[in-house]
């Protein structure tokens, strides 16, 4: 038997009141069945509205864990390694030392050990492991592949053509950034204002460092003037803005869209000040905006084979220096850290301003 603990919850809330760190034990596989050891999974801001119980994805709440009411176990992205395999899953050319991403939302991946079954992973084959650390297979199948599609499947933009993002310094933005650099997309990149302007200073750099052409704040975005200063960065306004990255909504995304060229794409996928997106008429009709919604986690459900291409492609990347981790904070799980700290870090990452993404290291 092996023993396991899981970051779990038995009804929604707030995550410091509701989480708790569970231990139980795993017995043998056997049949289509495996044993996990987690390596790495991050804190993403969709796990903490799954556990608030605002996500439209749920966990799986069950009593497998050996509690009389049922439990689930937080966090929804993360790599494992292999540590024991059922026959059936032998034969299905699985084997111990194999590292596996969690296929879908659901499955909880902030404990140390697992039971899955094959349908619930996909393998790293060998070649797509080289060179890879477990943080960066643990973190590559949300965010880099959400910034990925965006700028691929909404406004197929020519090289030389612009995008703007806000929420440009997020793990998604970050990746927009380099990727939109990669395949010769200019862009324009809001972050929030920061009171120290050192650190403020230090972001804009950092970002520009990954490839961002142009890195203002939101209060800069909001302020007279920025439409002249739009046209001095796009030649005159010659260069199209045909593609915005919306993280954040509220003012500053309004402001955003007003800067878009015409018959140019919206896409919504974050929603990080909690404020409605207002959108003037006059866009729609005479500007011609187009507004779309995206959301990861149907489209690989819809396009498994592209999300194990657009996945392959950003490890390949990354394994020849061309994509760069977003920051993390790096949080050790040993055997026998207290569910206090791990909570405390889950806390953490409910305040903005952060200098990197947690993730579990196990
Ligand atoms: P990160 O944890 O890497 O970054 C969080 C970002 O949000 C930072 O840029 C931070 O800026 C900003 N932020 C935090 N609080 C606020 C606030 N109150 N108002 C405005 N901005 C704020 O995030 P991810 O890249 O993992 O995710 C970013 C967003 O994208 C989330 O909303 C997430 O749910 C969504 N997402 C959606 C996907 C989809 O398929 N639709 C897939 C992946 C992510 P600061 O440093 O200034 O605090």
């Amino acid at each position: 038997y092996e023993q396991a603990k899981a970051l779990t919850f038995s009804d929604y809330g707030d995550p410091p009141a509701v989480l708790s760190l569970h231990s139980h034990s795993i017995s043998p596989p056997h049949g289509n069945l495996m044993t996990l050891r987690f390596l790495a999974s991050p804190i993403n801001p969709a796990d903490i509205n799954q556990i608030q119980g605002v996500y439209p994805s749920k966990p799986t709440f069950t009593t497998n864990l050996s509690t009389p009411n049922p439990i689930a176990v937080a966090g929804n992205e993360g790599v494992a390694e292999i540590t024991a395999l059922g026959d059936r899953v032998k034969s299905a050319g699985y084997k111990k030392g194999d590292w596996v991403f969690i296929k879908g939302p659901g499955f909880g991946t902030w404990r140390t050990h697992a039971t899955a079954t094959p349908d619930q992973v996909v393998r790293l084959d060998d070649s797509m492991r080289e060179g890879i650390s477990a943080i960066q297979a643990g973190t590559v199948s949300i965010n880099p592949c959400t910034a990925y599609r965006m700028l691929r499947d909404f406004a197929a933009l020519k090289e030389g053509e612009w995008f703007i993002q806000n929420g440009a310094n997020s793990g998604v933005g970050r990746a927009a950034i380099q990727l939109g650099r990669k395949w010769g997309y200019k862009s324009i990149n809001i972050i929030r204002s920061r009171d120290d302007q050192a650190a403020q200073d230090k972001l804009k750099q950092d970002l520009q460092d990954l490839g961002a052409d142009v890195v203002i704040t939101d209060a800069q975005l909001q302020a007279q003037g920025i439409k002249d200063q739009a046209k001095e960065w796009t030649h005159n306004g010659r260069d199209n803005i045909r593609l915005a990255l919306n993280c954040v909504n509220g003012k500053a995304a309004t402001a955003m869209a007003k800067l878009l060229s015409s018959s140019a794409h919206f896409v919504t996928y974050g929603a990080m000040s909690k404020q409605p997106l207002t959108i003037p008429a006059s866009m729609l009709i005479f500007k011609n905006i187009h507004f779309h919604g995206f959301w990861v986690s149907r489209w690989a459900e819809k396009n498994p084979e592209d999300k194990q291409k657009t996945v392959a492609h950003v490890l390949d990347m990354t394994r020849k220096g061309e994509f760069k981790d977003t920051p993390f904070d790096q949080i050790a799980w040993e055997w026998e850290t207290k569910g206090e700290e791990l909570i405390a870090k889950v806390k953490d990452t409910l305040e903005g301003y952060r200098e990197g993404k947690g993730v579990f290291v196990f």
